[in-house]
Formats: C-alpha cells, sequence, structure tokens
C-alpha cells in the first residue's frame, strides 16, 4: 500500500472536505485533549426563525418587524437574517441616516430621525434604556428593541441543534477527549438549552468577543499535561479564539471569512464531525509516518 505520511494524510482529509493548513495540525491532533465550541453557527444551524413578538408602549407588531429589519439590513450575523425574512417588506436604504454593528451587542442606528437599538440586554444597558416588563414564554434568543431611548418590545428567535453536533460530542468522547465546552455570546438561558442537551461539560455565555479568548486561556491552562485544545467556531468573534488555539477549526460553508483565515483547519460540510474525521485521520497517519 501507499505510505501516508502527513501530506498523505492532508490529502485523504481533503478529500472528505476538511482541508488541514499543515502536518503539525495532525500531529497536534493525536494529542486532542479539550474541545471547545462556539454556539451560533456551529453546534447550531445559524438559521433563526422569528417564534415571538412582544410590543411596549404602543407600537404595533409591523412597526417594530420594521425597525428592527432596516437596523439589521447591514448586518450578514445569522440573526439579521431571521429579522429581514420575518419583515418581508422593503428596505429603502436611503431612509438609513447611520449604521453600527457592535459585536457580542447588537445594533444601533438612525433611521427616519429615529435612534434605534437592536441587540441583547446588555445592549440595553449600554444604550440606557429600562427592560420591559413582559418577557417571552418561548425559549430563544431575545432581541430587545429600542426607539429613542424607550423600550419598544422584544423579538424572540430560535435555533435548531445540528443533528450532526450530538454525533461528533459522542464521538470525541469515544476518542478520549477530557473536556467538550461551549463558549458562547449568547444568553444564559440559550446557551444552556444547547448545552445540556448535548450533555458538554462545561457552557460559558454572554462572552463579549475579548472575554472569549480569556477563557480560552484559562481551559488552555486546565488541559492535560501535553494535551492539545481544539476550537471550533464560525464566527468574526471567533477568529481571536480560532488563532489562539492549538489547533483553529472553522466552519467553511457558512463561517466567516475572518474565522476561515485564521483557523488551521477548515470543515467544508460545516459539520462538527468533520473534527471527529480529522482525528481518525491523524491517528492513521501517525502509524505510517513511523
Ligand atoms: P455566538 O458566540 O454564539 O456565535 P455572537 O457573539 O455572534 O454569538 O452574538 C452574541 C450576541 O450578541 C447575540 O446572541 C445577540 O444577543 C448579540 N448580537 C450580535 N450580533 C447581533 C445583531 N446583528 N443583531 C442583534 N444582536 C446581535
Ligand atoms: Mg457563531
Amino acid at each position: 500500500s501507499v505510505p501516508l505520511g502527513f501530506f498523505g494524510g492532508i490529502g485523504a482529509a481533503s478529500k472528505k472536505g476538511i482541508l488541514v493548513k499543515g502536518g503539525n495540525y495532525l500531529d497536534a491532533l493525536n494529542h486532542l485533549d479539550t474541545v471547545v465550541f462556539d454556539k451560533t453557527g456551529t453546534l447550531t444551524k445559524g438559521v433563526f426563525k422569528v417564534t415571538d413578538v412582544l410590543t411596549e408602549g404602543g407600537i404595533s407588531r409591523d412597526e417594530l418587524l420594521k425597525y428592527a429589519a432596516y437596523a439589521e439590513s447591514c448586518s450578514n450575523h445569522p440573526i439579521a437574517r431571521s429579522i429581514l425574512e420575518a419583515y418581508k417588506g422593503e428596505i429603502n436604504n436611503n431612509k438609513i441616516e447611520s449604521y453600527e454593528e457592535l459585536p457580542g451587542f447588537g445594533i444601533v442606528a438612525k433611521i427616519e430621525g429615529k435612534e434605534i437599538a437592536v441587540g441583547n440586554g446588555r445592549l440595553m444597558k449600554r444604550e440606557k434604556i429600562k427592560p420591559g416588563r413582559r418577557g417571552s414564554e418561548i425559549p430563544g434568543t431575545v432581541l430587545h428593541i429600542g426607539i429613542n431611548g424607550e423600550y419598544a418590545g422584544q423579538i424572540t428567535i430560535s435555533d435548531e441543534i445540528k443533528e450532526d453536533a450530538k454525533v461528533a460530542v459522542k464521538q470525541l468522547r469515544d476518542l478520549g477527549v477530557k473536556k467538550i465546552a461551549m463558549l458562547t455570546g449568547d444568553s444564559r438561558a440559550a446557551a444552556e438549552m444547547v448545552g445540556r442537551h448535548l450533555g458538554l461539560d462545561e457552557i460559558y455565555s454572554e462572552l463579549l468577543p475579548e472575554q472569549k479568548l480569556e477563557k480560552l486561556e484559562v481551559l488552555n491552562k486546565e488541559k492535560s499535561p501535553g494535551g492539545k485544545l481544539a476550537f471550533v467556531g464560525d464566527g468574526i468573534n471567533d477568529a481571536p479564539v480560532l488563532a489562539r488555539a492549538d489547533i483553529g477549526v472553522a466552519m467553511g460553508g457558512l463561517g466567516a471569512d475572518a474565522a476561515i483565515e485564521a483557523a488551521d483547519i477548515v470543515l467544508m460540510t460545516d459539520e462538527p464531525s468533520g473534527l471527529v474525521s480529522a482525528v481518525k485521520i491523524a491517528r492513521i497517519t501517525k502509524n505510517v509516518v513511523w
């Protein structure tokens, strides 16, 4: 038979849609100890659907959706796509007077002379907008909307766990991975729903991009001696963590360009179990290298 070697391993991986940017990463996979996942777009499909809308202060549901959609119309975040889908109307770009995306918070924009803020509770706090009195009964990610500094309502969006995420977690355990954790910018409730379902060991939520990096450093220090840590993510906010991890793994299909660039391994199928396939290829490769 043809000896594989690390180059052969890279070739074998690429046939499965796994792009490995160097033989040293296959070597590192042979010592995989800790796997850390991002949530949105990595463990979940990143395809949100609007599942609830609550208004406050007399605004109509349609008006609330309209302002949220205008604010989100310049964003590439999976959240933005879901809001635009639910709004269905046309977006007239001339009405957007200013626009700013704040990673880990949401959007602030000026539309038809109104100051619009769309994002999480942290954004409301930052904009000094008092939270609403009602909360949704439906589990999911909650987006709050402020108009001219007043709370105007909330939109609940729900995402689905990838079938493959469950398979990947189980197989990583079978391979002997010691710790499987999640780092997400999303709310605690949304994070725990996904993390518990998958049986993850540690779940860290409501993290800003720089806090994801800080948590990764802690997990790095907790590794077994000689063990390696892989981080798997898809977003712009994951790029620093992907660069810092021993093995950075990005989703190649729907992942952000910055994530793909920062990663050491790219999974073209967006399936987390691609990491398991990569470990298996690394093991075979090692056996034929020596
Ligand atoms: P994750 O780390 O799970 O991939 P992100 O860091 O991309 O999540 O987003 C974290 C949180 O920041 C979101 O759950 C949301 O509350 C808020 N957020 C980020 N981008 C937007 C946006 N375009 N519109 C509204 N909220 C946003
Ligand atoms: Mg993500």
